[in-house]
């Protein structure tokens, strides 16, 4: 929940609020699920804010208001809540199959500790006896308690196994809920908030080994009025072959990330400006040169072209500082016809 909607639902109007909620859902004839309920108490808590924005669109336009609608709301909107909500899941099968591990740990213990008693009775029966008969007791005994501990050790394996597994399973299951948070889904590659954690990482990392550090930033050119000609959704593969592109030359330690809607930015640790020039020039004649076809209809679109602009990092500037010079040399490129990479560097120089 943002900040606000919280503190309302902490206060004087928090039962109105929900009243309210109750009513506006059923007047859209919504039913009120608890995802929907959240989603409702948000847009009358902030009814300007984007989601209640978006919700007012919705409604107006008479769009069916259906679970996978909610779902998306909740995921564009409400996407910290989403999360720690898998990560209180995850917690609560962890907490479980820990739970279960020292149950069966405790009671492996008790078997072990009776038959030890098992056997130091034994052991002084035989001691206080020669009697074949009372052997033979003993010996049944003992042989009863083995069988009876070994089964016992046989279920705590399986048990544990079980839950090793299970823990393995919820391991994978967070690391892809962390990975899905910092990945871009159209195009597979970082996210904003994964660019924004990695540049403050490799801004820190160049400083700290005296390492020269570049960043780029591209952007398609003209790409509005591709997306007028041919639709959004041929917008979208154009976004996820050039991502591809961009990609496939930006290996690790290289980061690339979907900077915004047809932005793209590049961290090159380790590279001077020179080297990048020469990499995003690579990327744009590549880009450029390859005519695309629309995959549905075959229909030829012509080549889109990107524009680039780079900035190696001076001793003690800070990211947003860099990627400041970044995208003024961007600027520089779309300025002077587009379909160009502009070095900041030797765009200060001649300033
Ligand atoms: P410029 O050469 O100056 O960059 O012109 P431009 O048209 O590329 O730039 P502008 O910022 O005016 O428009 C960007 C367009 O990118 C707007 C929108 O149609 C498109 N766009 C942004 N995000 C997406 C997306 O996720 N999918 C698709 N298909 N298009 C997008
Ligand atoms: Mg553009
Ligand atoms: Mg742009």
């Amino acid at each position: 929940m943002t900040a606000k909607v919280q503190t309302t639902l902490r206060g004087p109007e928090a039962f109105s609020l929900a009243r309210r909620a109750v009513e506006e859902m059923e007047a859209a004839g919504v039913w009120p699920t608890p995802l929907n309920f959240e989603l409702w108490l948000h847009y009358l808590g902030e009814p300007n804010g984007p989601l209640g924005k978006e919700m007012q669109r919705l409604i107006a336009s008479g769009t069916a208001f259906t679970e996978g609608t909610a779902e998306m709301l909740a995921a564009e909107y409400l996407p910290r809540g989403r999360l720690s909500e898998e990560i209180r899941d995850a917690g609560d099968v962890l907490n479980r199959e820990l739970s279960t591990v020292s149950e069966a740990i405790a009671k492996a213990q008790q078997s072990q500790a009776a038959y030890g008693q098992t056997l130091a009775g034994a052991s002084t029966q035989l001691e206080a006896t020669s009697e074949p008969t009372a052997l033979l007791g003993v010996v049944s005994t003992l042989t009863k308690a083995t069988t009876e501990v070994q089964a016992e050790n046989a279920t705590m394996e399986k048990r544990l196994e079980t839950s090793t597994r299970e823990v393995a399973r919820l391991r994978e299951h967070l690391e892809q809920v962390r990975r899905d948070a910092m990945t871009d889904a159209l195009t597979n590659l970082a996210n904003r908030k994964a660019f924004d954690e990695e540049l403050l990482r490799a801004c820190d990392e160049a400083e700290k080994k005296r390492h020269p550090m570049t960043l780029a930033v591209l952007d398609i050119d003209h790409f509005k009025r591709f997306n007028d000609t041919w639709g959004h959704q041929t917008g979208d593969q154009v976004l996820r072959y050039v991502a591809s592109v961009i990609g496939r030359v930006s290996k690790s330690p290289r980061v690339a990330a979907r900077f915004g809607g047809e932005e793209f930015a590049v961290i090159f640790p380790g590279e001077s400006a020179a080297v990048v020039e020469a990499a995003l020039n690579a990327i744009r004649t590549e880009i450029g040169a390859r005519s695309l076809r629309r995959r549905s209809t075959n229909d030829e679109l012509g080549a889109v072209t990107i524009s680039g602009g780079l900035a190696q990092r001076r001793p003690g500037e800070s990211g947003s500082e860099l990627l400041d010079r970044a995208d003024a040399a961007l600027y520089a490129s779309k300025r002077n016809g587009r379909n160009q990479v502009t070095n900041g560097e030797r765009l200060e120089e001649a300033a």
